[in-house]
């Protein structure tokens, strides 16, 4: 038996069921095999007495005796019911799928362990196809027993825990030959790990539960070591090997906007990032770095002034936005930034027309175009630059990772790329996903901000929420409306909308209110925009169109309506269109009075703190990383043992041993780490599916 061999050929499996379990479970091999953890261990030295039972939905052992059975049909539904004593009470036993062959061999009146989950109906105890043991227990038989994920149709099926349990006990009889060490003693004894043979023998069949932990442990080290590894090999090589322009140059494009252009000060942040960024591009190797900074801190600045640093050196550079309206924003604002520059600046969306379009096209091959903003358009095949130095791409969750990719073959040499993001990501998630980005964090709002403060209002409350809203106004402020969508219904979410818009206009009838949502037609959609941008409207009545990026200082209340629809980080997001000037701003966040448990704390958060990156750290708590890191990424959340939620230690650990393991020795080649490069070549290249983030 090797780890590659076919369940089939397992003691008490065969083709029929192995064919049944690999449906079922995507078991095949007998690596699936060991690796089919269990869920949980049931302490069998415990038995229940039927007259202590107080919970229902328990997984637990009893002993008795079966007393009486019978079928039972109501319609066509046959069921088959027994009575199970034991010396405090009785309870039923049920069966709604069974054999004659089964029916007959029911033990009765015969001593015996029975275990499966509890259910609880008119205070009367029963017990669903329960596992039914026979023997005598005999001393020495392992007190914890191992559950398996299951599933119904496999314990119909007869292929129920006993079933899994007997397997994996023939398996884990080979171990001695499966199974390999693929940590060097000095690790092993560093981090006190259980052997990987004993890890195994005792996740499934453990000691005690001390042993559970430590093979837990071990497995966990295991699982983020290796990704990590995959990382940081990955960044050394690109970091050894690959090849990028360098831009040793910060010329007059540079030194002249900053000069004379530059409309702030840069905050020290700001300033600390740009150096970051420099130094990098100084180099002949491609960035490849992530600037994070919560919403409002200025990244739209870093930006152009990379950019600008990129034109010193003689290259183009793009800016890719993930929607329209966001797209034509950084357009508008970056080209009033370069006015009397000379510079040229364009964009390319979706929309674009034709002739337009073949203007780009032509300034970007023969160079006189140095800034093209855009969306998706820009990856287009048709989108041929002649010398792309440099590839931005903000608010970046948005994007799919093949997109990014696609920038890389804009050029021969591929561009430098800078990512960046307002979704703070948590720190463990930083480091697991991340880990082959440099990241740059502007950690400073700029000067004169004042926190936006954040209230939760009732509908009760809502005619003081106008007034207040009103009182704004009249100070020359400008207020959102944002309106949830609800996915399931793009009708009714319509109709939120414009009952929503209807009540505001009624309510607001001596100021005007436009309104933005995702079916407007682009040119519509800039219309809004800019009737409100330009202070002609008082009022935005919006749905999340406007959730990322949108920038008018002069807006100072965010209302935010049925706020407990919402998700925090899109919370956050929102709230952080309002903020962005030298006014205090304030976010006002309208609910029912029921609300749930996990709204309630969303709520509570958003009341809080304004810390985007406190928000990620219970927005992880509460939804888990996969929804974190986007449908784009989830699928890489697929540890069998590691979470990311709460694992924070050992990730942190494994990333610091992967580190210094790779700077004493970048190739793998010392002896005592032969061990770990045969098995991560073995098992893990490749698989990573994290290749290329940017
Ligand atoms: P984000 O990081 O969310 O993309 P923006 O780049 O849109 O933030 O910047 C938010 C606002 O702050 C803009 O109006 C911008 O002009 C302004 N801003 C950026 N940097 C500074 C600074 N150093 N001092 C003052 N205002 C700044
Ligand atoms: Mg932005």
């Amino acid at each position: 038996m090797t780890l590659e061999t076919s369940i089939e050929y397992v003691k008490g499996i065969g083709p029929e069921k192995a064919k049944l379990i690999k449906s079922v479970l995507g078991i095949s091999t007998v690596e699936d095999l060991l690796t089919f953890y269990p869920i949980r261990y049931l302490d069998k030295s415990k038995v229940y007495k039927i007259s202590n039972l107080q919970e229902s939905n328990l997984e637990i052992q009893l002993k008795g005796k079966i007393t009486h059975v019978q079928e039972i049909q109501t319609g066509k539904i046959k069921r088959l019911a027994a009575k199970f004593n034991d010396d405090t009470g009785t309870m039923d036993l049920v069966w709604f799928q069974y054999s004659k062959w089964m029916k007959e061999q029911l033990p009765i009146n015969r001593e015996i362990y029975i275990f499966g989950k509890i259910n609880v109906f008119n205070n009367q105890y029963s017990m669903p196809h329960p596992e039914i043991e026979i023997e005598e227990k005999k001393e020495g038989d392992h007190r914890l027993s191992p559950i398996y994920p299951s599933s119904e149709k496999l314990t119909k099926r007869g292929l129920n825990q006993r079933f899994f349990q007997t397997v994996l006990k023939n398996v884990c009889k080979e171990i001695p030959n499966l199974i390999q060490e693929n940590f060097p003693d000095y690790m092993i004894k560093a981090f006190k790990f259980l052997s990987r043979q004993h890890t195994y023998l005792n996740i499934h069949f453990p000691k005690d539960l001390e042993y559970v932990e430590k093979a837990d442990n071990r497995l966990k080290f295991e699982e983020s070591f290796f990704f990590q590894l995959g990382f940081g090999l990955k960044k050394l090589h690109h970091k050894t090997q690959s090849f990028g322009n360098s831009f040793p140059i910060v010329g007059d494009y540079f030194t002249n906007f900053y000069q004379n252009h530059l409309p702030f000060e840069l905050t020290n942040a700001q300033k600390r990032v740009l150096k970051e960024i420099r130094l990098d591009m100084k180099r002949p190797i491609q960035m490849n770095r992530l600037l994070q900074g919560d919403v409002g801190s200025g990244k739209t600045m870093v930006a152009l002034l990379t950019m600008l640093i990129a034109m010193d050196n003689g290259f183009q550079s793009c800016l890719m936005a993930p929607t329209e309206i966001l797209a034509q924003q950084h357009y508008n604002g970056i080209k009033d930034l370069l006015e009397g520059t000379g510079i040229n600046i364009r964009i390319l969306t979706g929309s674009s027309k034709a002739s337009q379009r073949k203007i780009i096209h032509e300034e970007l091959q023969n160079g006189t175009l140095s800034i093209l903003v855009g969306t998706h358009a820009v990856l287009e095949d048709k989108v041929k630059f002649k010398n792309l130095g440099l590839a931005i791409i903000d608010e970046q969750h948005r994007f799919g990772v093949a997109q990014r990719a696609k920038l890389w073959a804009k050029n021969r040499i591929p561009p430098h790329i800078l990512v960046m993001t307002a979704t703070p990501i948590p720190r463990t998630l930083a480091m697991s996903f991340y880990s082959d980005l440099d990241v740059s964090v502007i950690d400073e709002m700029p000067v004169g901000r004042k926190p936006i403060i954040t209230a939760h209002r009732r509908e009760k409350d809502r005619t003081f929420v106008y007034n207040f809203c009103r009182d704004e106004i009249k100070k020359g402020r400008q207020v959102y409306f944002v309106y949830p969508l609800i996915e399931e219904s793009e009708t009714l979410d319509y109709k939120n909308l414009m009952d929503g818009l209807e009540h505001v206009m009624n309510s607001f009838s001596d100021y005007n209110v436009t309104m933005l949502h995702g079916k407007m037609k682009p040119d519509e959609k800039d219309a809004a925009m800019n009737y409100f941008a330009s202070g002609k409207a008082e009022i935005m009545v919006a749905t999340t169109v406007i959730e990322v990026g949108v920038n008018v200082p002069n807006a100072s209340v965010m209302v935010i309506e049925s706020a407990e629809r919402f998700g925090l980080s899109q919370l956050h997001q929102l709230r952080g269109r309002v903020g962005r000037g030298a006014e205090q701003s304030y976010c006002i966040l309208m609910t029912s009075d029921k609300l749930s448990k996990e709204s309630r704390t969303r709520i509570k958060t958003m009341t809080e703190t304004n810390d985007g990156f406190k928000i990620s750290e219970v927005d992880m708590q509460l939804r888990g990383p996969g929804d974190i890191l986007g449908t784009q990424q989830s699928g890489v959340v697929d540890f069998k043992k590691l979470d990311l939620v709460n694992d924070s230690a050992i990730i942190k650990a494994t990333k610091d041993a992967v580190e210094k393991i790779l700077e004493n020795d970048p190739l793998l080649v010392k002896p005592d780490n032969l061990i770990i490069k045969n098995y991560y070549v073995r098992y893990y290249k490749g698989e990573n599916k994290w290749s290329k983030i940017s």
